[in-house]
């Protein structure tokens, strides 16, 4: 039937159904994945759960017209003709009797014309209340209207632009606020709270509008549980008063952020986050040290583990592998504890030993002005970085893959200093916030919530 439409008059709709509201999308047999597709993006511009608002708007619409055929035994009026009548936006004065009888339901015409989608999908069953019993009708002894309320428009109802909570769990990616993804970007402009961890860079909170309150998560050595906890509290008690709450995470929520327990926690409460990825530091730290964490004929294999477990415990490192390229973080506070483990594991495990030789690189601040790339061995990586120091936040990364585009020349460490031709980025793009006196209060606002 599909294929040999002229053969038939008959054609399913692809539809949409959302309590009484109906949509169905036909091609007339031209292609049925199009009208599924089309049929989605017309679904995906209406306000969600717009169905309810459709049944409220049909209540309302049946009480006006009951109540008024009852009183007055009105002709119909024109609510229910998908094409306007001439008289539609026609000038009635406040003294017209015969417009006073009809006054309802061309007040319901026009909101369903004029009014944004948004607006109408807000009306609740308090609002329909509210405006039939302001502008009831006596049902005698004369059928006029009376009118003991404000005059019929917009502002009459309790129509105010009504908050709606929403809480957006977002990663800002590895530092540059060039390396945030649009939607994260939109969501700091909009949000009206803004609850960040400790580990989200200054250029990324000076994006933040100066309205916007910010929290940034108080977390230090033994008192991560707390910290957690309190940036909980505050964002379901923003929730609780209608805010659009954003959940600023470093790098993508999912990786290594506490972002699946964030998440349910607040749709528990009754709040389901909406969650936005980032750029994870684990895949593009590699990228910014020039390791391309797979490679032909290289590395085939990428492991993202966390150098600290849980309650601080050591987990087990993955055992060698020729082609893997292993990326850890968390992990350069134990350096030295760690490369022990992958060089020379216990009896039961040395099978899984990694050669000495394997080339690494300690990447830190990647992304920002000023990272700096440590390029080693597993021989000498912990010597490396006793000397020369740490930078946080920074990331092992280890494998083949490390010498594929930048060598040592022999050397057993070398240091590179900078982010190699991505400065200037951020201005290009238009995403710097304007200079010192933000930065100076991102720094401020950190201090005060850092009290
Ligand atoms: N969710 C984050 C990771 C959080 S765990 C992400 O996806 O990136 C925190 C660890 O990430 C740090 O200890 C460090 O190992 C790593 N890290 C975060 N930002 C980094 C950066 N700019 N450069 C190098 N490592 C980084």
């Amino acid at each position: 039937m599909l294929d040999a439409p002229n053969l038939s008059t008959f054609s399913l709709p692809s539809t949409h159904s959302d309590g009484p509201l109906q949509i169905g999308i036909t091609t007339s047999g031209k292609g049925c994945k199009l009208a599924t597709r089309i049929r989605r993006e017309v679904a995906a511009l209406l306000p969600p759960n717009f169905g309810s608002a459709v049944e409220r708007l049909g209540t309302i619409r049946r009480r006006i017209w009951e109540e008024d055929h009852r009183a007055q035994h009105l002709e119909d009026e024109d609510d229910d003709v998908a094409a306007q009548k001439p008289t539609f936006n026609q000038l009635i004065s406040e003294s017209d009797q015969t417009a006073a009888k009809t006054r309802r339901i061309r007040w319901l015409s026009q909101i369903c014309e004029y009014w944004p989608l948004r607006n109408l999908a807000s009306i609740t069953d308090a609002d329909i209340d509210g405006i039939l019993q302001s502008y009831s009708i006596s049902s005698q002894p004369s059928p006029i209207t009376h009118i003991d309320a404000p005059p019929l428009d917009i502002s009459t109802l309790s129509l105010r632009a009504r908050p709606t909570p929403r809480i957006i769990l977002a990663g800002s990616g590895p530092g540059s606020p060039a390396l945030l993804t649009l939607a994260t970007h939109r969501a700091i402009l909009t949000a009206t709270v803004i609850l960040a961890d400790k580990l989200v860079p200054a250029p990324i909170l000076d994006l933040i509008p100066r309205r916007t309150p910010l929290h940034i998560a108080r977390k230090f050595p033994g008192n991560a549980e707390a910290a957690q906890q309190e940036l909980l509290t505050l964002g379901l008690s923003a929730l609780q008063k209608g805010e659009t709450v954003l959940r600023l995470k470093q790098g993508d929520p999912y990786i290594y952020g506490r972002g699946s327990e964030e998440y349910s926690w607040f749709e528990e409460r009754g709040y389901k986050p909406v969650v936005l990825p980032g750029i994870t530091s684990a895949l593009s730290a590699p990228l910014f040290a020039k390791v391309p964490c797979t490679s032909r004929g290289v590395s085939d294999t990428v492991v993202i583990c966390t150098g600290t477990g849980r309650k601080g415990k050591a987990p087990e490192p993955p055992e060698f592998g020729e082609g893997k390229t292993v990326v850890f973080l968390m992990a350069l506070h134990r350096v030295g504890e760690l490369v022990d483990s992958l060089v020379d594991p216990p009896e039961d495990r040395k099978g899984c030993a990694w050669p000495k030789e394997t080339p690494c690189a300690v990447v830190e601040r990647a992304s920002c002005s000023d990272q700096r790339v440590i390029r080693s061995t597993l021989e000498f990586v912990v010597t490396a970085v006793e000397n020369e120091g740490s930078r946080p936040p920074g990331l092992l990364v280890l494998g083949k893959a490390c010498e594929v585009l930048k060598g040592r020349g022999g050397a057993r460490w070398v240091v590179e200093e900078g982010c190699d031709g991505f400065e200037g980025l951020d201005d290009a793009l238009g995403l710097h916030s304007g200079g010192g006196e933000m930065r100076e209060m991102a720094a401020e606002r950190e201090n005060a919530s850092a009290m």
